[in-house]
């Protein structure tokens, strides 16, 4: 039973950054609500698991991570809710102590049915997931992070062929223009400097006369937001426009783009169902690296799709390898039941899709290297984040990883503030750097 004077809460969040900033948002919602929030470990009286069924794996994570907590608290009143809720309530109901299921149309409003005791069996709301324009209710008391998500857009009507995500989140849909622009100011006003744009298909972002330019423009008019990432972008919906903002020094928006490539081959994109092929994609990369100073390109890679033979893996690589990517995050394909590619015959040996997986993230890792190395005896702007035990972690507008020693400054409170920093040396996956001067 919920204790109403303990009121302790565990989230926890699994799959993308679009679910992390969703859990952000019920965590304040339950903060306001008198709930203490506990980190998943530690005894609750509340659970909410925030789902995620991107791949048959994923499922087996969240039913995981489910019965751990159940396991832990055998007493809390337990909510699942998202992606996995919304594809597989009934596998989710049939695992002992779940109360409340909830898809994704409704899962922002899970404070709202959590009940008082614990039910005898689950209820579940999983509503069709609505078409139209969406905003969000924001309370401005969230834990302090320099870099804070904007969720601006939801869902994806692209239906790639691996991908469940237009089944689970639905259509495309696009948040409330000034919805989004007051969320941001609310941000703002708490000291949060640089917002990064989420969204599963952000690209495709349109609400009235609002699209993503639209947003970047709000978004720098807004007084104390100094930078501005866009995450994630699928490649055939980046205006070029971008570009001369990117180039803009009084405009907030960095020089990065993460832009999913999937497979090097021509082949393999027409049968993820991708919308472009290599060389319009490629197309595009070269003019966005010759036009922006300083770009940053990440990408996802997915290998072993059904049917990948050895030369198409290969020429995917020779694609990552030749053209100005700096990382890429491989992703082993992975059936998701429900998906037209978990349905094909030909699919790739698991420990083939291990090696090739493994051969791809060793390539990257170089690439990142180069990309580091190209920036060594660089003085660059960095944005301080909240301190390590040792060092002072930042990223410069370009996404490198630059730490500095925790005594530097004799100490100083570094903490959201920018500086110019040296970058000396590459030490694993960061960059070690001396501050020069502080900006503010
Ligand atoms: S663009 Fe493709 S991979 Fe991305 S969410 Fe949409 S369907 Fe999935």
């Amino acid at each position: 039973m919920v204790s109403t004077s303990t009121k302790r809460a565990s989230l926890h969040t699994l799959g993308c950054r679009l679910n992390q900033s969703e859990t952000l948002l019920m965590q304040q919602r339950l903060r306001d609500e008198g709930y203490e929030i506990v980190p998943l470990g530690e005894s609750a009286d509340l659970g909410i698991i925030n789902t995620c069924t991107v791949t048959n794996l994923a499922d087996a994570k969240c039913r995981q991570t489910i019965r751990q907590f159940v396991r832990k608290n055998p007493e809390a009143y337990t909510a699942v809710v998202g992606c996995y809720s919304q594809m597989g309530s009934k596998e989710i109901a049939s695992i002992g102590g779940v109360d409340l299921i909830i898809g994704n149309q409704d899962k922002m409003s899970v404070v709202d049915f959590i009940g008082q005791e614990k039910n005898e069996k689950p209820v579940i709301i999983r509503d069709k997931i609505s078409q139209s324009d969406f905003s969000i209710s924001f309370v401005g008391d969230a834990p302090f992070n320099q870099r804070a998500n904007l969720k601006i857009q939801d869902g994806c009507s692209f239906v790639c062929s691996f991908c469940i995500i237009p089944f689970a989140r639905g259509a495309s849909r696009s948040r409330d223009y000034q919805n989004l622009i007051d969320e941001a100011k609310a941000k703002a006003a708490q000291g949060v400097r640089e917002i990064v744009i989420t969204g599963v298909n952000i690209g495709t972002y349109r609400t009235g006369d609002a699209d993503l330019l639209r947003v970047l423009e709000g978004l720098n008019a807004i007084d104390g937001i100094d930078r501005i990432r866009v995450s994630s972008i699928e490649p055939t919906t980046i205006p070029a426009e971008l570009f001369g903002l990117m180039n803009d020094a009084d405009h907030a928006l960095l020089p990065f783009f993460h832009i999913p490539l999937q497979a090097g081959s021509d082949k393999v994109l027409k049968e993820m169902r991708r919308k472009y092929t290599i060389s319009e994609y490629l197309e595009f990369l070269h003019r966005a690296h010759d036009n922006v100073e300083g770009l940053y390109v990440g990408s996802d890679i997915m290998v072993g799709f059904p049917g990948e033979t050895e030369e198409e893996f290969q020429e995917t690589c020779r694609v990552f390898l030749d053209n100005p990517f700096d990382f890429c995050h491989v992703f082993s394909f992975s059936e998701r039941e429900g998906t037209l590619a978990a349905k094909r015959e030909d699919q790739v040996p698991v420990e083939e899709r291990q090696r090739r997986s493994a051969y791809l993230r060793r390539l990257s890792s170089k690439k990142r290297y180069d990309f580091y190395e190209a920036h060594l005896g660089q003085t660059m702007k960095v944005l301080f984040e909240n301190p390590k035990p040792d060092v002072w972690p930042s990223y410069t507008d370009n996404y490198i990883r630059v730490v500095a020693p925790r005594d530097s400054l004799n100490g100083e409170d570094l903490s959201n503030r920018c500086a110019m920093v040296t970058l000396k040396r590459i030490a694993a996956d960061f960059v070690e750097g001396e501050i020069v001067r502080m900006l503010d």
